[in-house]
């Protein structure tokens, strides 16, 4: 017990879970109720704005990388220029000092050219030279195999009809000599004389011409071509490129880069410079996809992070928005438990309230005890008067009582006892004591059997004491005057039977003394005075008799009825006899428990009616049935007699109750009044059912012996 102490119980709803105020609970739901919602539209944004993000870093991007291709792409058309400018060049030298060699001395020249081919060895051309009527004089380092006529070709004529010494480049044909695809650089011979001598020509492959940088630099889309001014190629990186630009490309003069798809659906960046010296174009038309390759690449791994990363931030954002949703109905859950449980909770109080118990609750752990506000009142203290303290119970325990009451404790904490229930007495706080009914129960225990928490109520049984007592009280007051009653009943019928004794003596004496001297009327008188006498006695044996029931109890036992109702019957025989009746007994009786001479009282009594209250002109039938009924034995005692009246009924099991006068019926009236009495001793009941003129039935129930069957 003294390991006891107080814990904190919620029965009491003022002692329950602390909440906020309900306005703003429901706001905080309805915006927790949102999370899910927000969380989605915050997802939505996210996506929203990291797409916008993406796109805005993928399109600068693409616009750098377009940028610098372009400028690369122009790098690149300059370069070209530069290199053709100069293989230009060093043919168009190579051309003049093969024409110087040849002015000088035609005849020597076919001896010497091939010194000077040798010189520009790198320029791998043929040279050839043709006369004023287009004869081809020479030809190296093929020679012509038979004879050549080159008057119909432009250049010749070009040359022929213009007076001025200028360098002209062919287009693309192919070499009467050679056989092959060629570009022929010419430049007119003049006579000593300044007349048109022919034209001294070199042939060269276009394709060494047009071709500058490395396939892989141009990417496999890229091409060089070199295009006259007159929109007719003059040599490329490879063949037919040319078809991959517009008509009249370029546009413009001087140089340019556009972006252009080709018909075979390549995206090109096109770099074209104008050599305006020469009558070319130099274009060189660049991948884009190789171009913006890097970027292309760029965009892709930023695509694939963002297919990981996507679909993972929205995944986590879903899993939280699933989770708030969770959150939220596990919160709504909640508060509908809690509101049930607060329900329960009051509703428990009320029905404490209602029964006026109070409660404690007592926590192993904290070691407090709770009392609730009924508990603290029912001794007479406020709500906060008292500290959640085992003491505060302990120190109001009667003292007399206290041992009692923590055996009876410590019997239920060590299991003993399913429950604890123990009747004590508590000082209130006026110092007055009240009884108290304390009732408890272990609720929890930890595995080896220490209790941890326990639950009980307090009952006021001060009232229920105070009646009982007074119960009691007049209980032990009214067997008292029962008692009293009965002896003097006793004492004084047993009394006044002396004094009766001694007036119907003399009046016997004074009978015989005055024999003959009396008159008839004296005679009469002194007869009706001993009639009233003996009729005194009568009363006064009869109510003897009554206050003898119960008085010289003996101990209970078992009787069957049979000797019973036999032993009644014997000692009627001479009524029997003389009024010649019959009386019925059944043929199997039962076994009662009581006072044997009471019992046969009883019977002899109601047999005795039964006989006496015959009508006239009938004979007595009498007839004595039982059965058992709740327990008991029901005996039915049917006569054939005169019958009592309805009103009656009752009234006749009153003491001295007569219906008849002395002359009718000879009787006292306290027969059936001793039936009722021993009846109702034994713990059965009588009554009574009549027809009057035919017939009256007493109705009787006695107890059975122990184990008699039901
Ligand atoms: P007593 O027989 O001495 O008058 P009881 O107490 O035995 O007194 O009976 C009370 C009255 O009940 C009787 O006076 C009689 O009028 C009536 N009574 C009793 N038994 C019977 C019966 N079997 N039939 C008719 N009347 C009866």
């Amino acid at each position: 017990m003294a390991g006891l102490a107080g814990g904190a119980g919620s029965i009491d709803g003022r002692a329950g879970v602390r909440l906020p105020a309900p306005g703003t609970v429901d706001l905080l739901r309805a915006l927790q109720r949102q999370v899910p919602a927000l969380v989605v539209a915050l997802a939505l944004l996210l996506g929203a704005a990291g797409t916008y993000a993406a796109t805005a870093v993928l399109g600068h991007a693409r616009d750098l990388a377009l940028e610098t291709a372009r400028v690369r792409a122009g790098s690149l058309a300059r370069a070209y220029a530069e290199h053709v400018r100069q293989t230009v060049r060093r043919l168009d030298t190579a051309l003049l000092h093969l024409r110087d060699e040849y002015g000088q001395d035609p005849a020597a020249f076919p001896a010497r050219a091939p010194l000077q081919a040798r010189l520009h060895a790198e320029l791998a051309f043929q040279a050839v030279v043709a006369d004023a009527a287009g004869r081809v004089v020479f030809s190296h380092p093929v020679p012509a195999a038979a004879p050549v006529l080159v008057d119909d070709r432009a250049y010749f004529r070009a040359h022929r009809d213009d007076p001025a010494d200028r360098l002209r480049v062919s287009e693309p044909m192919v070499g009467r000599i050679s056989g092959q695809p060629t570009l022929q650089f010419s430049r007119p011979v003049r006579l000593p004389g300044g007349g048109f001598g022919g034209v001294i020509l070199l042939s060269v492959d276009p394709a060494g011409l047009g071709r500058f940088h490395d396939a892989a630099e141009l990417g496999p889309a890229g091409f060089e071509l070199l295009l006259g001014t007159d929109g007719v190629p003059r040599g490329g990186s490879r063949a037919g490129v040319a078809g991959l630009l517009p008509p009249g490309f370029p546009e413009r003069d001087g140089e340019g880069v556009v972006r252009l798809r080709g018909p075979d659906g390549a995206d090109r960046l096109v770099a074209y410079r104008r050599l305006a010296g020469e009558g070319l174009v130099a274009v060189v038309a660049l991948d884009e996809a190789m171009a913006m390759a890097g970027y292309l690449g760029h965009r892709r791994s930023m695509l694939d992070v963002a297919l990981v990363v996507a679909p993972t931030v929205l995944g986590a954002l879903l899993a939280v928005a699933w989770l708030a949703h969770l959150q939220a109905r596990q919160q709504h859950r909640l508060a509908e438990a809690q509101a049930r449980l607060a329900e329960t909770e009051e509703r428990w109080r009320l029905a404490l309230d209602a029964v006026g118990d109070g409660v404690w609750d007592w926590d192993a752990a904290s070691g407090n005890v709770f009392y609730s506000p009924r508990w603290k009142a029912m001794l007479g203290y406020g709500e906060d008067e008292l500290s959640p303290r085992i003491e505060e119970w302990e120190s109001r325990i009667h003292p007399d009582d206290l041992d009692r009451t923590h055996a009876d404790l410590d019997r239920h904490l060590r299991g003993e006892m399913p429950v604890y229930a123990n009747e004590h007495r508590m000082r209130c706080k006026d110092g007055r004591y009240k009884w108290i009914l304390d009732r408890g129960v272990v609720v929890s225990r930890a595995p080896d059997g220490t209790p941890l928490r326990a639950v009980g109520t307090h009952t006021d049984l001060t009232g229920r004491r105070e009646a009982t007592a007074a119960l009691e009280r007049q209980r032990a007051e009214l067997q008292r005057s029962n008692e009293e009653l009965e002896a003097f009943a006793y004492v004084a019928s047993h009394d006044l039977r002396q004094p009766l004794r001694t007036i119907g003596a003399y009046l016997t004496l004074l009978e015989k003394d005055l024999a003959g001297k009396l008159d008839e009327d004296s005679r009469e008188c002194i007869h009706f005075a001993r009639a009233g006498a003996r009729r005194m006695d009568r009363l006064v044996v009869d109510l003897l008799e009554y206050s003898r029931v119960g008085r010289r109890a003996k101990p209970s036992k078992a009787w069957s009825a049979g000797p019973v109702l036999e032993a009644a019957v014997a000692g009627l025989e001479a009524d029997i006899a003389e009024a010649g009746a019959r009386v019925g007994l059944p043929a199997a009786f039962p076994t009662l428990w009581g006072d044997g001479d009471e019992l046969v009282r009883l019977f002899a009594n109601l047999l005795g009616n039964a006989v006496k209250y015959r009508a006239p002109g009938r004979p007595p039938l009498v007839r004595v049935t039982w059965a058992t009924a709740d327990g008991m034995a029901h005996f039915r005692v049917a006569d054939n007699g005169i019958g009592i009246p309805a009103d009656a009924l009752e009234r006749v099991f009153g003491i001295f109750q007569r219906l008849h006068g002395q002359g009718e019926y000879e009787g006292t009236g306290i027969g059936l009044a001793i039936c009722r009495k021993v009846a109702e001793r034994h713990g059965g009941r009588i009554w009574a059912e009549a027809v009057p003129g035919e017939g009256s039935t007493f109705h009787v129930t006695l107890p059975l012996a122990p184990g008699e069957g039901a």
